[in-house]
């Protein structure tokens, strides 16, 4: 976390504080309700349920200091980007993605955007540092992927991706605003799962674009009222509870990280660790240079399918679960999913157990299945 992130966290905590009268409650009130008393039609805050409600401009608050941006929010992640994508992209235009980014990212682009006349160009995430972008609407990037954790220069990459006349929509979900702003290094959007740690808890599915041109975020809007992918205010008030322990959290997440990455790196028997906080990964160096934090993601691989479904199966603190950035640690092995990685490739999420009961769990369910011998 550098500086300015911790300031935003403080303004986050206080957000509601100029706006509040003699005897308001500081925590906002879920609001349920889908009208509002409009005896004309003009001049309200709120008309309709699916256009905006209470529950998301808290939350569209607290987003916005973290981004320094207009936040739309959304019910999930992929509502998010495919809004972002929707309102982007047109017929006829051509669209770079990850090929190792988010599996379901490749699908909606394949399945949704070919379909509606988009071309869709699937390039490795290291491989766009040189792609050519010439005739591109919008370069989609993933930076740390997912779950290879490579890394881009997101800064070099708009740069080349503005000269060209392309758009630049930058996924930041695995860092969160806390850790990596894609916008100041140049992005025009960035589109986020709030479901991992920022709501952090495992029980609020969220999403959100945020982005500088009054213009494109009006658009996301309106795609959000016309498509109709709005989120609950329940799941709107699970993030706010949770974005106001996003900052404490990723210190304790990322600092055991930093500890186990190193650890395992040195395990005998275990193979591949990435993480960027590594001085020897690849990532390190622009990671350090782009990012306050390396993040709480780590990719490694056991013997094969066998020991790595062992091993996760024996560590108590370990939850076989998909998706990532809760409280809890968990992992999957990501070849499962069809992901291009190997059968005993395991991705890492670390929670915020104490560091040393973790590692400790970690190494005993390790020597449990034989890693190392
Ligand atoms: C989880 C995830 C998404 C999708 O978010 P949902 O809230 O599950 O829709 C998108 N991008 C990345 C990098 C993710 O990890």
């Amino acid at each position: 976390m550098d500086d300015l992130a911790r300031v935003r966290m403080a303004e986050m905590l206080h957000h509601r504080k100029a706006g509040l009268g003699l005897g308001d409650p500081v925590v906002p009130s879920i609001s349920l309700s889908t009208t509002f008393h409009l005896p004309q039609a003009n001049g309200a805050a709120h008309y309709y349920g699916r256009s905006g409600q209470p529950m998301w401009d808290e939350v569209e608050a607290q987003l916005g200091i973290l981004e320094d941006a207009e936040v739309v929010t959304f019910p999930s992640g992929m509502a998010a980007i495919s809004a972002a994508l929707i309102v982007m992209l047109k017929a006829g235009a051509k669209v770079m993605i990850p090929s190792d980014g988010y599996y379901v990212t490749r699908l909606l682009a394949r399945d949704m955007l070919a379909v509606y006349g988009v071309n869709v160009i699937e390039v490795p995430t290291l491989e766009m540092a040189e792609a050519d972008f010439t005739g591109f609407s919008v370069i989609y990037i993933e930076t740390p992927s997912n779950p290879g954790l490579d890394v881009i220069d997101i800064a070099a990459l708009c740069a080349r991706a503005k000269a060209a006349g392309a758009r630049v929509i930058a996924d930041n979900t695995t860092l969160t605003g806390m850790l990596q702003r894609p916008l100041d290094l140049g992005a025009d959007l960035v589109v986020a799962a709030d479901t991992k740690a920022p709501a952090g808890h495992s029980d609020a599915l969220f999403g959100h674009v945020s982005g500088r041109n009054p213009a494109v975020m009006a658009r996301i809007r309106e795609w959000r009222r016309q498509a109709g992918a709005v989120p609950g205010p329940f799941e709107a008030y699970l993030l706010h509870r949770g974005l106001e322990t996003l900052e404490i959290r990723l210190e304790r997440m990322c600092a055991s990280a930093q500890v186990v990455a190193e650890r395992l790196a040195a395990f005998a028997g275990v193979r591949g660790v990435r993480y960027p906080g590594l001085p020897g990964d690849p990532a390190h160096r622009i990671s350090r240079a782009q990012t306050s934090g390396f993040g709480f993601l780590i990719g490694f691989e056991l013997g094969g399918e066998t020991q790595a479904e062992a091993f996760l199966a024996a560590c108590p603190y370990i939850a076989q679960a998909t998706s990532f950035g809760s409280t809890h640690t968990a992992a999957e092995r990501r070849a499962r999913w069809g992901d291009a990685v190997a059968p005993g490739f395991i991705r890492l999420s670390i929670g915020i157990e104490p560091t040393e009961v973790l590692w400790q769990a970690i190494e005993e369910a390790l020597n449990e299945v034989g890693v190392g011998g």
